[in-house]
């Protein structure tokens, strides 16, 4: 099962993204995980990446295409994977259909998590981040059990740069102009799914599971 998260940043798509790859055992591949991993390897990658990151803006499609286009190559995606982040613009989206055309495959699923923008900067600004193994929480929804840390790996959380009001106004508008288009491209191709994601975390889970059983 080859599964697509679309929707705003902060719209939850993460968080669902994982919730799927662990009921479907699916691998979780998010392209700004990759991107942050590589930063903080302090890779060429990552040091190029940043410079767009940190201002709310695309990493070039050059870059992106080629990393995610290596990473579903691997075995581990032979039975599909979850993608999250990625496709986050038309040409993005028109080169992943290609790939799998020639392999004779498709997306099966393009999940949309619908938030309208102003829960999206209410929230943006509880969203904290371990930079050492990925986890998120949200102060509100998803507080971490010790105040400040992380769960997994006991490290302090931050407000990631992309995070910050400022990139997250720049990271809507973005979202709007560039990903946006990507709702009725899948739509045309008969894949969407529309959830709303306004509702708790459980009940946006439940009703993706209703789609994909
Ligand atoms: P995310 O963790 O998915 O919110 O991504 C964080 C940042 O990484 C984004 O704001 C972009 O700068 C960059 N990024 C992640 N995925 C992509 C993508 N598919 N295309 C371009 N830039 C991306």
């Amino acid at each position: 099962m080859k599964i697509i998260m679309l929707g705003a940043p902060g719209a939850g798509k993460g968080t669902q993204a994982k919730l799927i790859a662990d009921k479907y055992n699916l691998p979780h591949i998010s392209t700004g995980d990759i991107f942050r991993a590589n930063i903080k390897e302090g890779t060429a990658l990552g040091m190029e990446a940043k410079k767009y990151m940190d201002q709310g803006l695309l990493v070039p499609d050059e870059l992106t295409v080629k990393i995610l286009l290596d990473r579903v190559a691997k075995e581990d995606c032979k039975n599909g994977y979850v993608l999250d982040g990625f496709p986050r613009t038309i040409p993005q989206a028109e080169v992943l259909d290609k790939a799998l055309a020639e392999l004779g495959e498709s997306v099966d699923f393009a999940i949309n998590v619908e938030v309208p923008d102003e829960n999206i900067i209410k929230r943006m600004g509880g969203r904290r981040a371990c930079l050492s193994c990925g986890a998120t929480y949200h102060l509100e929804h998803i507080p971490p059990k010790a105040e400040g840390l992380c769960d997994h790996c006991g490290r302090e959380l931050v407000l990631r740069d992309d995070d910050k009001p400022e990139t997250v106004k720049n990271r809507l508008q973005v979202y709007h102009e560039q990903t946006s288009p990507l709702i009725d491209f899948y739509r045309a191709k008969g894949v969407l799914k529309e959830v709303d994601g306004t509702r708790r975390m459980d009940e946006v889970f439940n009703a993706i599971v209703e789609i994909l059983d």
